[in-house]
């Protein structure tokens, strides 16, 4: 397939305000693609490979610019200019591209697998010399594009393509060109074991449907973590789970995933990046005390105070969790224990499937508890005042409260699934709502007075997973401190979008629509009925959805979420039913 009959769905996609018609576009495309259909679905994510493969685009600003003044007859003073003018590096290609268009009369004709290698090479080329392979790379196909080829090839080299699709939109258009509908739960199942896209996609195009649905964990790919729902007394969780329970304790650090295979031990992160490098006492620990042949853990790392080998919340270590550097600092300063709380895979054999009690028995053989390693603790109990005792001891050890666990035959591992099967009980901290949203900036309003120059508020949105869109909740205005605040417009710069971005569906017009992806916490006092938020609009009452009442920014910036991680309508949705049932003294 021709790179450019890619770009001329690009444009027409990036120029929709509707989720539909951009599936429809991408699906259209998609059955286009034919043998390059691997290469393109990847391209359409602004990527070479799934995360979890470690390769990273990404050529700095400044290459980019002395590229582009070289293929041109601009100077870098004129380039500059020209980008200040612009502010995207991608108007800027496609921009030198038309002016020298003519001049060039043998142009190679640019295919999508063309693209693909060229970017492979510049993302995969290092050492001495490398500058030079990746610009006279990029030249290339700079040379050979028209300007739209340019504009889209930039912002894929500048990991900035920003299609506005999220990997759920991507399997919908998958589906609808290669499967029944009807597959679609199961399509989303395979790949939350399987997070590759473009495999998945393979597997669709040849018509292996069976191969899809079997798909399970693999050692060795990161899946996609089971996730809780929330309830808020053990009272109702009881209810809820039968009258018994197993009742963990909810730790508080970050989420790890530990892969055992071929004599390797590798470990990947809740958002699927590999992070092996940053604990190598646990991976030294698992290979002394974990002896198998392969398996798939699942756990929670926590700092601990080597002093007194008390665990530390998190938050006493890192203000700005799940950020890279700071875990790295952190895994320096402080030693780090892991307390497993479930296997999905043992020896050749596939245990998702497997219920709760069955893999916990399995998790007790398989992992020899030492310093580094533990086993989350729990508690199997059908009696609400022991439950009580055992949250209080949860919370007096430094976790966020429990996580309750069904002991039911079908409580299986559901890869990227927040259900009923686990729920998770935190402290009411302050006499508010019992846990915090991270919901997705989506707009800004302008500010006035002391913040002129900064914005008045943010638009923030839940995520609807039904319809795969952004949901409008609330404006916030507080819990920013000065220096956060004035930083705003600059933290936002590379994300404001004239149009509104398709997968956001609100009423409220801000003044800069905000492409989702930065992902906030926010405290509130309720949840409300309100006319001009989106988020279960018409469910709980006609023409009205549901609004986050005082909202309040805690602080912290959710980097270990991507906007489709963000607190879902149905959660919100189950928090206004909670809190109307406690009013009424149910
Ligand atoms: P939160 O911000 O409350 O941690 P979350 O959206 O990050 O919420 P949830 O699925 O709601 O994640 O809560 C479960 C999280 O708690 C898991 O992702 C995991 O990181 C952590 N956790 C700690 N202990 C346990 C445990 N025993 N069982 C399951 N998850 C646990």
């Amino acid at each position: 397939m021709l790179f450019s009959e890619a770009t001329e769905v690009f444009e027409k996609m990036s120029r929709t305000t509707k989720r539909l018609e951009l599936t429809s576009l991408l699906s259209e495309l998609l059955k286009r693609a034919g043998d390059d259909l691997e290469y393109l679905v990847y391209l359409v994510q602004g990527k070479l490979l799934p995360d979890y493969r470690g390769v990273e685009l990404g050529m700095a600003e400044q290459l980019i610019l002395r590229a582009l003044s070289e293929v041109s007859s601009l100077d870098g003073e004129e380039i500059e200019e020209m980008y200040r003018k612009t502010g995207d590096l991608g108007e800027l290609a496609g921009q030198v591209v038309s002016s020298r268009a003519q001049g060039t009369l043998f142009r190679q004709e640019l295919t999508v697998k063309y693209v693909y290698d060229s970017l492979m090479k510049v993302a995969t080329s290092s050492g001495q010399g490398s500058i030079r392979v990746k610009m006279s790379i990029y030249k290339d196909l700079i040379m050979n594009s028209d300007p739209r080829d340019a504009v889209y090839i930039t912002r894929i080299i500048n990991g900035k393509l920003r299609l506005g699709v999220s990997d759920a939109t991507i399997l919908d258009a998958l589906t609808l060109s290669f499967a029944e509908p009807g597959l679609r739960d199961g399509v989303s199942e395979a790949y939350n074991f399987y997070p590759d896209l473009a495999y998945i996609a393979r597997l669709l195009r040849e018509g292996r449907i069976d191969d899809v649905l079997k798909i399970g964990p693999q050692p060795g790919v990161p899946v996609k973590v089971m996730l809780a729902e929330r309830l808020s007394s053990v009272h109702e969780i009881m209810e809820k789970m039968g009258g018994r329970a197993a009742f963990e304790f909810k730790y508080d650090g970050i989420r790890v995933q530990v892969h055992v295979f071929g004599g390797q031990v590798r470990i990947f992160s809740r958002g699927l990046e590999e992070t092996t490098g940053q604990f190598p006492d646990i991976v030294r620990a698992v290979k002394e005390e974990v002896k198998v042949e392969s398996a798939i853990l699942d756990g929670e790392a926590v700092p601990v105070n080597p002093e007194t080998g008390e665990i530390y919340p998190f938050q006493v270590v890192s203000q700005r969790r799940g950020r890279k550097h700071d875990l790295e600092r952190v895994s320096e300063e402080v030693p780090i224990v892991v307390f497993f709380f479930d296997i999905i895979y043992l020896n050749g054999r596939q245990l998702h499937r497997e219920a709760y009690g069955e893999r916990r028995r399995l998790l007790r053989e398989t992992v020899r508890e030492s310093e580094r390693l533990r086993i989350a603790r729990t508690l199997v109990s059908s009696d609400e005042g022991e439950v009580e005792r055992f949250f209080n001891e949860s919370i007096e050890y430094g976790c966020e409260g429990l996580v309750a666990k069904s002991l039911s035959e079908n409580s299986i591992y559901r890869a990227g699934a927040r259900g009923w099967l686990w729920i998770k009980l935190k402290r009411d901290y302050e006499a508010e709502m019992s846990d915090s949203l991270d919901l997705v900036v989506v707009g800004a309003f302008s500010g006035h007075g002391r913040r002129g120059g900064t914005y008045g508020a943010l638009l923030m949105a839940a995520y609807d997973q039904e319809k795969d869109e952004f949901v409008t909740v609330c404006k916030l205005g507080s819990g920013f401190n000065d220096e956060m605040l004035f930083s705003l417009p600059k933290m936002f710069q590379q994300l404001v979008t004239k149009e509104k971005p398709a997968r956001v569906n609100s009423i409220m017009e801000p003044d800069f629509w905000i492409y989702p992806s930065v992902v906030l916490e926010v405290r509130g006092a309720e949840i409300t009925l309100s006319p001009v938020h989106t988020c279960a609009m018409g469910t709980v009452a006609r023409d009205s959805g549901l609004a986050l009442r005082f909202p309040r920014f805690t602080g912290k910036i959710r980097n270990d979420k991507k906007p489709e991680d963000a607190t879902s309508v149905m959660e919100i949705l189950e928090m206004f039913r909670s809190q109307k049932k406690k009013s009424v003294g149910e």
